[in-house]
């Protein structure tokens, strides 16, 4: 029936790309957390296009699925073990990358750490993981770069994957929604302090895309699955994981090369959406299934 509630559309088939065949050939690009859900997916939408992709995470087993994502559609790939929150660890994983693959110009902050906890329970260990992982370890993997570029001269993009509660706040989340916000400011910092040197640095905001590798932590969020997603979104499908590849090669190509400081987000207007009336509230302790304040040990 016309006129009924459909959503948005399908997007085009998988394996089909936004860009011209070529757009990063002799490219080498650099995805944290790339072995793994969205990083993986924009990894191999890098790979499509002809760049050779260096995998940087903690677990080999996580690097090695990247790595062979990458090579089965024909490109070039190589792994490093990183804690991207070690400075030291980071130049040596950018050493290694470079050493297989040769200078790296492009470069994708996916990496994050991320678990749903009231604040009042959240630990001060568990405050410092996230927000090291997520702004430090961002900000550490940019400066590398940074600093590699305007030494040689070379051009260069950084995308930095961001989250949108870090506009909206992020109750159950509040480490990851502070960091989140402290990555969109260092986006919009170092897009002027590095144009100059040909350096751009962009964020991609992804709504709802679940995927296989989603932590069980992620996955017992309430409201979190599939058919739960698609009913809470105005788009009523969550986002597919193409849609995300399609954007990140974008903001990374030289067809973006006057956008810079910029934020995209692919959530089909998930995070604007207000209902005429709000639903009753109901406190995040009690979304999180906690029991009261002080019931339970420890924090995390
Ligand atoms: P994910 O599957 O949990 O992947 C996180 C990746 O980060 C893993 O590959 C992990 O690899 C790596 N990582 C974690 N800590 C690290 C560290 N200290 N050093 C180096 N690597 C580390 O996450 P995702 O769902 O694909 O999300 C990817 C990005 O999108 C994140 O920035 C997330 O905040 C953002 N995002 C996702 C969604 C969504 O719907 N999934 C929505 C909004 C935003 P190791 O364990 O091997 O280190």
């Amino acid at each position: 029936m016309s006129g009924a509630p459909r959503g948005l559309p399908e997007p085009p088939a998988p394996g089909r790309a936004a860009l011209p065949p070529g757009t990063f050939d002799g490219e080498v690009v650099l995805v944290t957390g790339g072995g793994t859900g969205l990083g993986r997916a924009i990894s191999v939408e890098f790979a499509r296009l002809g760049a050779a992709v260096g995998i940087v995470s903690r677990r080999a087993e996580h690097r090695e699925a990247g790595v062979a994502a990458v090579r089965e559609v024909g490109a070039r790939a190589a792994e490093a073990a990183c804690d991207i929150r070690d400075p030291d660890a980071v130049a040596g994983a950018f050493d290694r990358i470079e050493r297989e693959l040769g200078p790296v110009s492009v470069l994708v902050n996916n990496a994050a750490g991320n678990f749903p906890v009231p604040a009042e329970d959240l630990s001060p260990g568990g405050w410092r993981a996230v927000v090291e992982i997520v702004l430090h370890g961002t900000f550490f993997c940019s400066r590398e770069l940074g600093r590699r570029l305007i030494g040689s001269g070379r051009n260069g993009s950084i995308l930095n994957i961001g989250a949108s509660y870090a506009w909206t706040g992020g109750p159950g989340f509040v480490h990851s929604a502070a960091a989140k916000a402290g990555v969109l400011s260092l986006t919009r910092t170092l897009a002027v302090e590095w144009a100059p040197y040909g350096i751009r640095v962009n964020a991609l905001v992804p709504g709802l895309f679940p995927h296989e590798d989603e932590t069980a932590d992620i996955r017992s969020v309430p409201g979190r699955g599939a058919s739960d997603e698609e009913a809470s979104a105005p788009a009523l499908r969550t986002g597919r994981l193409r849609e995300l590849g399609w954007a990140a090669t974008y903001l990374a190509s030289p067809f973006a090369a006057y956008v810079t400081g910029h934020t995209m987000v692919v959530d089909g207007a998930n995070w604007q959406r207000r209902a005429l009336r709000q639903p009753a509230f109901v406190p995040v302790r009690e979304q999180l299934g906690r029991g009261p304040f002080g019931s339970e040990e420890g924090g995390r």
